[in-house]
């Protein structure tokens, strides 16, 4: 069927599923349910933000560079001062070295940077791995820009990867491979065992390592975030995104960045500025000052930690089963003592008629048939957490 999306005297454009580009794209999970919590007024746990405060020293730094003229673009990069801050918190962390000029850039958010590093490098028919259950924005960019999702999928409740059969997904048109973790929406962390079975597949290869990395500061139980940056082989060809955004309860400001060795962001700023050119200047002013004013993003493991536990300990007799995720604020819960129905359909009776909004997986997932599992965000005030696990242990 087609549709007439622009009519006038001069123009008659149509659009049908051959001139979409990307026909199966629907709105995304996140915009559905948070629209659907706030139809039916219930508590919103499903797309992920916090419900509680950026911190007041951001908000005074934001102030102090919004009345210091930053009121002109940035440079394409990103302002100096905060690549120069990013580097150190690298190095910091990791102990690697980034170097600003050329090998960090500031982005729109993780999403801009993802989207860029696919759109710079996947050209047509160029093969793309992506571990399933995957966060929704990869395969889109992948097939806009001609390329061709390859799914592998993980299978519930550990999501362990078998890395030879992984390893059967590797084709001479394989340009590029995805990772997350801490994984959204699982929680599932890679260990220093994947990470050397990963460098073990590549090295010997031009294939290019996507890391989304925008949990990298929300890890549980003492585990560490085993970045593609601590592995030679991984390294040199990891083109790492991450986002302001989770770290410091900001998802609205939409500032990320990615950082990849020279040559990688050579290309990646020839996208990057014609897509954006540059990202809000008082911002990114106001993220290095507080960055170089506090380290509280080394607190979050922490700080979320105890979100997570006073979430899974109000609900441990309610009849949702779980295992404690291991990073992300999300927690996975398993209904299947409460429901056979899909979880699309479970989370829309969930929200319509119990008040509370979750995120199905099955968009994430390429076989439907794991499906009895929701995804609630923990980054919530403790008065929220209490309501929601009321919520959940009043549902037989
Ligand atoms: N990747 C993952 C796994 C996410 O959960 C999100 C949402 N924060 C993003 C990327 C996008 O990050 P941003 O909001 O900074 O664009
Ligand atoms: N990353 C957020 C989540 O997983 C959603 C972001 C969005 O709505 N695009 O819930």
């Amino acid at each position: 069927m087609k549709t007439a999306i622009f009519t006038n005297k001069t123009m008659h454009f149509f659009l049908d599923e051959h001139t979409s580009k990307l026909p199966d794209v629907k709105t995304t999970i996140f915009t559905t349910m948070s629209r659907l919590a706030k139809e039916n007024n219930a508590l919103n746990l499903s797309q992920g933000f916090p419900d509680f405060d950026s911190p007041k020293l951001l908000l005074e730094e934001t102030k102090k560079a919004l009345e210091n003229s930053y009121d002109q673009y940035a440079p394409m990069a990103g302002a100096p001062i905060l690549r120069d801050t990013i580097a150190t918190k690298i190095q910091r962390c990791y102990q690697q070295n980034y170097c600003p000029e050329s090998e960090i850039t500031v982005t729109a958010g993780a999403t801009q940077a993802i989207y860029t590093a696919i759109s710079a490098f996947v050209k047509t028919n160029d093969e793309v791995i992506v571990l399933k259950p995957a966060y929704d924005c990869y395969e889109p960019a992948i097939k806009v820009n001609g390329g061709v999702p390859v799914l592998f999928q993980l299978e519930a409740p550990a999501y362990k990867i078998d890395w030879e059969a992984f390893a059967k997904q590797i084709t001479p048109k394989t340009k590029m491979i995805i990772i997350n973790s801490p994984n959204n929406p699982t929680g599932t962390l890679l260990n220093k065992s994947d990470m050397l079975a990963l460098e073990e597949l590549m090295k010997n290869t031009s294939i290019l390592l996507l890391c989304d990395d925008v949990y990298e500061h929300i890890i549980f139980d003492d585990q560490k975030h085993q970045s593609a940056c601590l592995y030679p082989e991984l390294k040199k060809r990891a083109i790492i995104c991450a986002s302001f955004g989770k770290t410091y309860h900001i998802t609205g400001w939409k500032i990320g960045y990615c950082i990849a060795p020279n040559e990688l962001m050579h290309e990646f700023r020839k996208v990057h500025q014609y897509n954006v050119f540059s990202v809000h200047h008082p911002s990114q002013i106001a993220l290095a000052n507080y960055l170089n004013k506090s380290d509280d993003y080394l607190d979050l493991n922490a700080f979320y930690q105890t979100k997570r536990d006073k979430f899974i300990n109000a609900i441990k007799d309610s009849k949702f089963t779980f295992t404690p995720t291991q990073g992300t604020y999300f927690q996975s819960l398993d209904y299947s003592n409460l429901s056979d129905e899909n979880d699309m359909d479970y989370a829309l009776r969930l929200v319509k008629e119990h008040k509370i909004a979750a995120i199905p997986l099955a968009p994430f997932n390429t076989d439907t048939t794991q499906t009895k599992v929701l995804r609630f965000c923990f980054a919530k005030k403790d008065v929220t957490l209490e309501k929601a696990a009321e919520i959940l242990c009043k549902i037989n």
